[in-house]
C-alpha cells in the first residue's frame, strides 16, 4: 500500500519593525531583558493597544508578494488561554477577518513544479520568551507584542523536500520584501507542521497531528520524514492516527506526544473591543503595490539581460538579495559583470561560507571588487596573485591597488625582462625543449611552469607562453 503525505504550514515571521505591534516599545533585539517594556505589552489592566501601521503595511506588501487577496476592512480578536508568557492571558491576533486571503507560490522540487496555496495571512502580536534552565524559570518581556504575522498554507506539501522548499522561498520573498530579518537563530521565523497520510487512490485526508514550534528548516525535514513514517507504520498495521500535537525532540529523533485533540484549547475568540476595524481604501493598497520590490525570477532575469551573465549565474547570485544588490553595484562600475560573476560565485561565496559570516560584515566594498578585476583585464596582476590580493581584501579589508603595492605583486609584462627569464628556462631544460620539438606539447606547461617560479608567480602568463612557442617553434 503507497501512501501520500498531506503537509500544511503555518509560518510566524516577526515583522521587521521599529516598534512593538500595539506599543511605542522598541523591538531591538540587543536589549537586556526585560527594558523594552511598558504597561501596554506587559498587560497591565486598563493600558489601551494602539495598532502600528508598518506592521500593517508590511503584512499587506507580503499579502501582495505572494497573490493574495487583500481584505478590505479586516479586525483584531483576542485569542483566550492561559499561558505563563502572556500576562493579559490572551493573545491579539485576526480570527475570521484577516488581512490577507488566498494567495499562494510556486515550488520546485525533485524535478516536479506545484503551487502551494495559501489560507490565509494574518497580524498578531509575540508572546515573551521563557527560558528553563538549572531549575531556573526566566522570562523576558522584549519580544512580548512584537508584531508577528501568521502565514497559514493548504495541505498541499506532499514531502519533507517540498516543504523545505517552500520555506526557503518564502523566506527568500520576505528577505526581498524587507518583511523580515528572517533569521531563524533569532527565531524570527518559526513554524508549525500539520501532517497527515492517506492511503493512494483515497481522496479524504487522513487524521493530522501537529508539530509545534519548529525553529529550524532541518528540524522540519527531519521531524517531518519520522511523523510521516510513524503515521505510515500505524495505518499500515492497522492501527489509527489520533488526532494530537506532537513535538519533535531532535536528540532521540522521533516526534512525541504533547497534548492530546481533549485537551485542545477552545481560544473563544472575540473582537477585540479596544481596538477599530482595519479598513484599507483600494487606493492605499494599489499605492503600496506600486512600491512592491523586485522578486528573485524578474530580478535573475533582469541581470541575465542587462548584465549578459549565463542566467546560471544569475540564480547564484540573486539567491541572495544582499549578495545580488553587492554583485550589481560591482558590476556597474567594473565593465566586466562576468567576471565579477566569477570573483563572487568562486572565492567571495566560498571565503563566507569558510568564515561563516554574511555578506553585511564584508570588509571591502562593491567597488573594490571591480577594480581588482580592472586590474587583472589590464594585465597588471595575474591570476594567481589576484587570489592573494582577493585574501587579503577579504581578511584586512586592504585596497587591491595598496595590496599589490604592499605585497609586490605587479604582474611583471616587460618584455626584456621576461625574455632573460624565458632565455634561462630554455637553457636550464634541454630535454624538454628536445621533449616539445619531438611532439610532446605538453612539455610547453612545464617550460611555462618553469619561468613562472623564477619570477615568483609574478610574470604575465600568456606574454610567457608566447615567448616560448615564439621561440620552441621556429617558423
Ligand atoms: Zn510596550
Ligand atoms: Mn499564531
Amino acid at each position: 500500500m503507497q501512501y501520500i503525505p498531506s503537509i500544511g504550514l503555518e509560518v510566524h515571521v516577526q515583522l521587521d519593525t521599529r516598534t512593538k505591534m500595539f506599543c511605542a516599545c522598541m523591538t531591538d533585539l540587543d536589549s537586556e531583558p526585560n527594558t523594552n517594556i511598558c504597561p501596554v505589552c506587559l498587560g497591565y489592566p486598563g493600558a489601551l493597544p494602539v495598532m502600528n501601521e508598518e506592521a500593517v503595511r508590511l503584512t499587506v506588501m507580503t499579502g501582495l508578494m505572494l497573490g493574495c487577496e487583500i481584505n478590505p476592512r479586516s479586525k483584531f480578536d483576542r485569542k483566550n488561554y492561559f499561558y505563563p508568557d502572556m500576562p493579559k492571558n490572551y493573545q491579539i491576533s485576526q480570527y475570521d477577518s484577516p488581512l490577507c486571503i488566498g494567495g499562494g507560490l510556486d515550488i520546485e522540487a525533485g524535478g516536479v513544479s506545484k503551487y502551494v496555496r495559501l489560507v490565509r495571512i494574518h497580524l498578531e502580536e509575540d508572546v515573551a520568551k521563557s527560558s528553563h534552565t538549572g531549575g531556573i524559570s526566566r522570562i523576558d518581556f522584549n519580544r512580548a507584542g512584537h508584531p508577528l504575522m501568521e502565514i497559514v498554507t493548504e495541505p498541499d506539501i506532499s514531502s519533507p523536500d517540498e516543504a523545505m522548499v517552500f520555506l526557503s522561498r518564502l523566506r527568500q520573498i520576505l528577505l526581498y520584501g524587507g518583511i523580515s530579518k528572517c533569521n531563524l537563530e533569532d527565531a524570527n521565523m518559526r513554524c508549525d507542521v500539520n501532517c497527515s497520510v492517506r492511503p493512494e487512490g483515497r481522496e479524504e485526508l487522513g487524521v493530522k497531528t501537529e508539530l509545534k514550534n519548529m525553529n529550524t528548516f532541518k528540524g522540519v525535514f527531519h521531524a517531518l520524514e519520522h511523523e510521516i513514517e510513524r503515521q505510515k507504520a500505524l495505518l499500515a498495521s492497522g492501527g489509527a492516527v489520533a488526532q494530537e500535537t506532537r513535538r519533535w525532540n531532535a536528540e532521540l529523533c522521533v516526534t512525541e506526544v504533547m497534548r492530546s485533540k481533549e485537551e485542545a484549547h477552545d481560544y473563544r475568540y472575540l473582537p477585540d473591543p479596544d481596538l477599530v476595524p482595519v479598513c484599507l481604501a483600494a487606493e492605499q493598497v494599489e499605492g503600496w503595490r506600486e512600491c512592491l520590490p523586485e522578486l528573485p525570477e524578474k530580478r535573475i532575469k533582469r541581470m541575465t539581460n542587462q548584465y549578459g551573465i549565463p542566467e546560471y549565474d544569475a540564480k547564484v547570485l540573486a539567491d541572495d538579495k544582499a549578495i545580488a544588490d553587492f554583485f550589481e553595484v560591482a558590476a556597474g562600475v567594473s565593465g566586466n559583470p562576468k567576471a565579477v560573476s566569477n570573483w563572487m560565485m568562486t572565492e567571495m561565496l566560498r571565503c563566507l561560507a569558510d568564515s561563516d559570516s554574511g555578506i553585511d560584515s564584508i570588509m571591502f566594498a562593491p567597488e573594490d571588487l571591480a577594480r581588482l578585476v580592472e586590474l587583472v583585464d589590464k594585465g597588471v596582476l595575474n591570476s594567481n596573485s589576484a587570489k592573494e590580493v582577493f585574501a587579503v581584501m577579504f581578511e584586512k579589508g586592504v585596497k587591491p591597488d595598496a595590496a599589490v603595492e604592499n605585497m609586490g605583486l605587479k604582474q611583471v609584462s616587460d618584455v626584456g625582462e621576461l625574455e632573460k627569464m624565458v632565455d634561462e628556462a630554455l637553457n636550464k631544460h634541454a630535454d624538454s625543449v628536445d621533449d616539445y620539438r619531438k611532439g610532446k606539447k605538453a612539455a610547453l606547461q612545464f617550460l611555462v611552469g618553469q619561468v613562472m617560479r623564477m619570477s615568483k608567480g609574478k610574470a604575465n602568463p600568456k606574454m610567457v607562453q608566447e615567448m616560448l612557442k615564439g621561440k620552441l617553434d621556429p617558423t
